[in-house]
């Protein structure tokens, strides 16, 4: 169903900002040199200034100066683009660059200023100017906006910032945000509130705006859906989506000295741009088959736009002074190579996806079900009008089909319709109250008959006022132009706009024949092969020699700059490459070394190739059926569905009522604490200790008291046995007992004039 058109290429323009203040200041050299009308920019290398021809030319579509107007690149170079995805072609604008040589400037530019806003402000006035101009057709316009940093995609319209969204592809539609939101807007008030939200977003959550923007991608997204009827009479739906991406900046991160997350973060910032880079070159190559869109997000997103169907402006922005001169050469040269890129661009017809078509669908679908109401309404009308019941509402004598008429009459009418039902039931209700002929129940019953069909006639009334409510919401966000087309003042404006487009159309075709004879130049040298005299010959000959020279030492500069960056971008790469694989290393002895071998098998297990993200993952636990340790159900909850208190179940079997049914306390098996105590054992005395206590005891036995002083006269006493006698009595107590005790015996009565010493007791031996 798709027009198809011949390839293109994508368009490269270049645009140079003014030297800034601090520049100015520090007065740098102006070694960029901007030729509008052939489109060349050449650049002074400053570091071989006596060579002052050496300049390195760089020819583009157009290129604009410091002096250029935001308005002059829209109406030569953005206006065509907006203008093809309009009639239902893909569009893009990338803007490319280092930091701070006008990328957002170029594309959003100042706001609240006319003069400088830039290309997304502009084309919202362009597309809305151009929908009120249109006849005849409906347009839907939605929008979205989206950020990449460090290879996330941030819906920057969604409520919950935190989230990130994943790329997904159908083969009907290819890659696409998945859960990317998007708002129908209806005025370039509405898509300004859009951005303007979006841009607040993008700065939350970043603490230096500069360098987060420099870092990340953003991406404005516009659908223009537009519906016609086609010559054969069916409508037609053309779907265009303009993306407006405003990129990172495309100096080089530094990653000398970074280190772990630092390194990451670095490799990854910039993975998206030189994966642009890559697709470039591989698209421009042509012996290569295999184009890396899927090494990075914002190139599988954007695939349409580098040799897809879509069409391509490619803004590069530079800056003028010297000390950014490596960069300046290094984005010319990298927008030099995009110009080769041949696109395909189509209208997109009829595609499956369009939301014009769900919502025309949508709005049918609610005026039927509108329109079968006030069928409705009109039968149950005509027929109580023939009942002849009531008289007033014979009036109303309306035409079978008044799908014509216009929608406030029949609002109108409706409103009437309804308050006339309302007052008819009202006076019913009344007559029934002063009906006294009727009996009381009888009156009840009919008030409550009036009553519910009051209820009944309010909730349909509601239903009805809703779904036309809805209608009409649907119906607003469904643009048509053609209201104000008489305008004078728009006409004026129209022809306007069209003289400037001739003009940047006059521009263009100039330069594109500057650029012809520039190139036949060199050609007709050669022809010019009739010489008058060998002099002239001579002369001629020379000149050309000398042209040539000169281009071909430019060749060999070019040539060993080319080889000194690629070698300087190898270098980094392996100094990117040799980190990576330390920390590997690293990661690996840390894995060897302090995770048990089961469980890093267990995750080595579990791991997995995720095809659609290009990215390791893990699958997540899951218990096998056969899996012994699974936990055992606690005691609460064995024979119901979750663990219930003793008091629940008892409620549950007692009262059939709800309460205390949840009660739910978890049981547990008893939980045995372990032991923290031990027995009593005796202490182990130690054998030195052990022998001295024993010869200490032994000894006791040995004990001798002098008895001879205490002799009674009571009777004799055999002095022999006497020591024996004295012999303390054998006892229960421990013969370590007390030393205060002295030996007392019923014959020792010691008399009161003589004190008792103890003797020793033979601890110490005699
Ligand atoms: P980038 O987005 O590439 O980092 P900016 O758009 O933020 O750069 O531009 C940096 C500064 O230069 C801004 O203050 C901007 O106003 C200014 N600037 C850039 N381009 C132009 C231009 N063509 N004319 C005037 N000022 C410009
Ligand atoms: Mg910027």
């Amino acid at each position: 169903m798709s027009k198809s058109k011949s390839a293109e290429t994508v368009k490269v323009v270049v645009r140079c900002r003014p030297m800034n203040e601090k520049e100015k200041a520090a007065k740098f050299d102006l070694v960029v040199a901007v030729d509008v009308k052939s489109g060349q920019i050449m650049v002074k290398n400053p570091r071989e200034a006596s060579a002052s021809e050496l300049r390195k030319v760089f020819t583009f579509d157009s290129v604009y100066d410091w002096n250029s107007k935001q308005l002059d690149l829209y109406d030569e170079t953005f206006r065509p683009l907006v203008d093809s995805v309009l009639l239902g072609f893909n569009g893009t604008i990338f803007a490319y660059g280092q930091t701070g040589t006008g990328k957002t400037y170029t594309m959003e530019g100042v706001r609240n200023d006319p003069e400088r806003r830039g290309v997304i402000p502009n084309s919202f006035e362009h597309i809305f100017t151009h929908i009120s101009r249109s006849q005849n057709q409906q347009y839907l316009v939605r929008a979205s906006y989206l950020e990449i940093y460090q290879e996330e995609i941030r819906d920057l319209l969604s409520k919950d910032q935190s989230r990130r969204l994943e790329l997904r592809e159908r083969p009907d539609t290819g890659v696409y945000v998945k859960d990317l939101s998007s708002f129908v807007t209806k005025s370039v008030r509405e898509i300004e509130h859009v951005m303007n939200v979006g841009n607040q977003n993008r700065s939350v959550g970043s603490t230096n705006m500069n360098e987060h923007s420099s870092r990340s991608h953003a991406i404005f997204v516009i659908t223009v859906e537009c519906s016609e009827l086609g010559v054969d009479g069916e409508n037609h739906i053309r779907v265009g989506k303009l993306n407006l991406v405003d990129l990172a900046g495309s100096e080089r991160q530094s990653k000398t000295g970074a280190q772990g997350e630092r390194l990451k973060e670095a490799t990854k910032i910039n993975l998206s741009l030189s994966a642009l880079g890559n697709v470039i070159s591989a698209l421009v190559d042509g012996r290569s088959s295999h184009i890396p869109y899927r090494d990075s997000k914002l190139t599988r997103l954007l695939q349409d736009s580098l040799g897809g169907n879509a069409r391509t402006v490619m803004v590069a922005n530079i800056g003028p002074a010297s000390y950014n001169v490596e960069e300046t050469l290094t984005t010319l040269r990298y927008s030099n190579r995009a110009k080769n890129i041949k696109n395909k661009p189509r209208i997109n017809e009829d595609p499956k996806d369009a939301l014009l078509r769900e919502f025309q669908e949508e709005i049918a679908r609610l005026k039927e079900q509108l329109q079968k109401r006030s069928g409705k309404k009109k039968r149950r009308r005509r027929r109580r009008g023939g009942e002849g019941s009531d008289g007033e509402d014979l009036e109303e004598g309306e035409t079978e089909d008044d799908d014509e008429e216009a929608g406030e009459d029949r609002g109108e009418q409706q409103e009437n319709y309804w308050r006339e039902q309302q007052e008819k039931l009202e006076r019913e209700r009344k007559a029934i109250m002063e009906d006294h002929s009727l009996v009381a129940d009888d009156k009840v019953r009919l008030l409550k008959e009036k009553e519910k069909k009051m209820e009944d006639l309010k909730r349909e009334r509601e239903a009805g006022e809703m779904l036309t409510a809805k209608v009409k919401a649907m119906e607003s966000k469904l643009l048509v132009g053609g209201k104000n087309i008489v305008d004078h003042t728009n006409e004026q404006q129209k022809m306007l706009e069209l003289k400037r487009q001739e003009i940047a159309e006059q521009k263009r075709r100039e330069r594109e024949m500057q650029q012809q004879v520039e190139s036949r130049d060199e050609e007709t040298l050669e022809l010019k092969e009739t010489y008058s005299s060998l002099q002239q010959e001579v002369d001629i000959k020379t000149k050309k020699l000398k042209k040539l020279f000169a281009k071909l030492q430019a060749v060999k500069a070019e040539i060993q700059d080319l080889q000194e960056e690629h070698i300087n971008k190898r270098q980094e790469m392996e100094q990117t490459q040799n980190e990576l694989t330390r920390d590997l290393k690293l990661k690996h002895l840390i894995i060897e070394n302090f995770i048990p071998s089961e469980e890093k098998n267990k995750i080595v297990n579990r791991a997995y190739f995720d095809e659609e993200d290009e990215y390791w993952k893990t699958k997540p636990i899951t218990r096998m059926e056969d899996d012994h340790q699974m936990m055992s159900r606690p005691l609460s909850a064995v024979g119901y569905r979750r663990p219930l208190s003793h008091h629940a179940r008892m409620a549950m079997m007692m009262r059939p009522d709800m309460r205390y049914k949840a009660e739910n306390i978890i049981m547990l098996d008893m939980d045995l604490p372990a032991r923290t105590t031990t027995e009593y054992q005796e202490p182990v005395i130690a054998p030195k200790v052990a022998a001295a206590l024993e010869d200490a005891l032994r000894d006791e036995d040995e004990i001798q008291v002098d008895a001879s002083g205490f002799h009674s006269s009571s009777g004799p006493t055999p002095p022999a046995s006497a020591s024996s006698s004295l012999k303390k009595p054998k006892s229960g107590r421990p013969r370590t007992g007390k030393k205060s005790s002295t030996p007392t015996s019923p014959f020792s009565l010691p008399s009161p004039g003589s004190p008792l010493y103890p003797q020793s007791r033979g601890l110490v031996p005699k």
